[in-house]
């Protein structure tokens, strides 16, 4: 894609701090350093998002995450977890439409990163988690 920046990260056009790069995928210094060693997996192959790989890609793309994620993990001591974070949608924070998955190392409870996932449990009962993992069953059907 000729006005996507990864693609442009890719083809070298924009330069990048690379630390990982195959015939696959490219693995390069997220420009924020959210954390320090915050690291960027993307497809070589231009995809939009999560909702636009098919089997073969994902299970090339997201084979090579543990041993990047090892190797940055390995990188600095001070790194006790990570963070592996894939956003889809502008809703969802999602900024650059070539699909990436963030590595986020993480240092302390109290480091720059922070996620918050709302506890609703006490909202539902069985016939919602139900309605849902109906709606959500019958949806797999196309998937096959
Ligand atoms: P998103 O918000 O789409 O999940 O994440 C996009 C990420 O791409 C952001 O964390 C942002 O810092 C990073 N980013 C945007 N432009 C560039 C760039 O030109 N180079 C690098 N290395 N990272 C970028
Ligand atoms: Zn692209």
């Amino acid at each position: 894609m000729t006005d996507c920046i990864f693609c442009k990260i890719i083809d070298g056009e924009i330069p990048s701090y690379t630390v990982y790069e195959d015939d696959v995928v490219k693995a390069f210094l997220d420009i924020s350093q959210t954390t320090p060693g915050h690291t960027l997996v993307i497809p070589k192959k231009h995809v939009q998002d999560m909702f636009t790989y098919d089997e073969d890609l994902a299970a090339a793309v997201f084979a090579r995450l543990p041993k990047i994620a090892r190797a940055v993990k390995a990188s600095n001591p001070d790194i006790k977890g990570m963070n592996i974070i894939n956003n889809n949608g502008e809703v969802a924070y999602q900024s650059v439409f070539h699909s990436h998955i963030h590595l986020v190392p993480r240092y302390s409870e109290d480091d720059e990163f922070a996620i918050d996932f709302t506890d609703n449990t006490e909202k539902y009962d069985d016939a919602k988690y139900k309605a849902i993992q109906e709606s959500i069953v019958s949806k797999m059907e196309d998937e096959k």
